[in-house]
């Protein structure tokens, strides 16, 4: 299994437990994605604004980068997921939490978190 097909199985595992998992949401900004989640657990990384990654030669690169912007397309090391449900309101962290770290990390991907509600979770592509 490549780096690619590892991302997808874990997103896609993710998924089944019944969490909603997205990469690359496209928009202007990320305070204008919303999401219905009907309350389930959602991670999803930002791929507006040239930040959407690919996988070529097994390594994730930028999708797309305007010609104004300083970006090369190269490789992208860490995308940070937002979230929800994965701390509850006493600030402690859900099973959907747990699931998320364990998923991304037993198919090799490092995964840097504070667990808390106002941080991403990073998870290293590279
Ligand atoms: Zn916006």
């Amino acid at each position: 299994m490549n780096r690619k097909q590892a991302f997808d199985s874990a997103m896609r595992e993710l998924r089944k437990s019944g969490m909603i998992a997205k990469r690359n949401v496209k928009g202007c900004c990320r305070g204008c994605i919303q999401i219905e989640t009907d309350g389930k657990p959602l991670i999803w990384h930002y791929g507006g604004q040239g930040k959407a990654f690919t996988w070529r030669d097994d390594k994730a690169v930028l999708s797309y980068v305007s010609s104004w912007d300083y970006d090369d397309g190269g490789a992208v090391e860490i995308i940070y997921f937002n979230h929800s449900g994965l701390v509850d309101e006493a600030g402690n962290r859900t099973d959907a939490s747990r699931l998320v770290v364990d998923t991304f990390l037993q198919h090799g991907f490092g995964v840097q978190w504070d667990g808390t509600k106002s941080s991403c979770v990073g998870v290293m592509l590279a």
